[in-house]
């Protein structure tokens, strides 16, 4: 068998279209969703995701309030412009790009952003509601993967998924959204990490599996069954002297060969990244909607 690919990035633009559509509906009703972006200091694969999540609210017609602080902002200057936002009726959205530099507490910051403008969904009143199956902002990536396994037509009710790593961005999330008693999730859920004895032997009996190591190769094709459905998260830069750059981006999935057993397969780049920034468009949209009363 030959997997089908799942393309991330037409899921993606497919999705942006839908939210393009709802932003102009919106907006004809007097609201425009807005996001407010925090970026402090010069990481450069920080500043290079916020462009792009800058853009991408461009491109649907959120209004994206950008702050681009120095690294040597104090903590109170920090919490004072979360706090402004906080108040900040056109703001519906906060994102402060992690990982925050040296010296500033991440955490305070996370807990001060006001919940209902939590669109990562990291804070812990989120999380807490999430666990519960109560309405609550879900974290984009493990959104965006559900997202890709529902659009390909994917059935989680009843299927063994089995789920590689156990971050709270991504793996313990996931585990609790596909665990839930909802239509998106009902699944069977086994969340394996570094101590797991045996990876092979839960993997080979998945239905579905989702990895999020972080570590190339993580999962091969003798560890997965025939008509496996493979969810690739990770993004590893491996050496490419072929490259101008000097590297390559690879997954935690040994793609060629995987997708020769599998039923569908993400590639990376191009499977999960796309649906990341999409997420949080959706969260701010949905955010805005709550906020005009649109929404319960
Ligand atoms: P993380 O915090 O480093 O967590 C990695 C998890 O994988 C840990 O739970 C770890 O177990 C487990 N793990 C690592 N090696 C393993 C192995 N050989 N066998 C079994 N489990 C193993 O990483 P993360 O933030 O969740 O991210 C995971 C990957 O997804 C990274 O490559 C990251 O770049 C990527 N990512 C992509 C997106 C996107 O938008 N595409 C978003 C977020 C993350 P322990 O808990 O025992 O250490």
């Amino acid at each position: 068998m030959t997997a089908q690919i799942i393309d991330g990035k037409q899921v993606a633009a497919d999705m942006r279209a839908e939210l393009k559509d709802e932003v102009a509906k919106l907006k004809e009703q007097g609201v425009v969703p807005g996001l407010g972006v925090v970026l402090v200091g010069e990481d450069p694969a920080s500043q290079s995701y916020v462009r792009a999540k800058e853009r991408a609210c461009e491109d649907i017609g959120i209004y994206s309030d950008d702050n681009r602080l120095q690294a040597d902002i104090s903590q109170e200057d920090l919490m004072a412009l979360v706090e402004k936002m906080n108040n900040d009726p056109k703001i519906n959205g906060i994102l402060v790009q992690l990982p925050l530099p040296k010296g500033l507490n991440e955490a305070e910051v996370l807990l001060a952003i006001d919940p209902a403008k939590d669109v990562d969904g990291f804070h812990p009143m989120n999380v807490g509601k999430m666990v519960v199956g109560e309405k609550a902002f879900r974290p984009c990536t493990p959104h965006g993967v559900i997202q890709l396994l529902l659009r390909s037509g994917v059935t989680l009710e009843g299927a063994e998924v089995v789920i590689v790593g156990r971050s709270n961005i991504v793996g313990k999330p996931l585990a609790n959204m596909l665990s839930q008693k909802n239509a998106t999730g009902n699944a069977t859920v086994t969340v394996c990490h570094t101590r797991t004895k045996d990876l092979a032997a839960h993997t080979k009996r998945a239905d579905i599996v989702i990895a999020a190591a972080g570590r190339p190769n993580t999962v091969t094709a003798d560890m997965v069954k025939e008509g496996v459905v493979v969810i690739d998260v990770g993004v590893n830069r491996v050496e490419d002297a072929t490259k101008k750059r000097g590297y390559r981006l690879v997954g935690d999935v040994d793609f060629e060969a995987v997708k020769e057993k599998a039923s569908f397969i993400t590639p990376v780049p191009g499977g999960v990244g796309p649906m990341t920034i999409t997420m949080l468009l959706y969260n701010t949209v949905e955010s805005a909607k709550r906020a005009a009363g649109l929404l319960e």
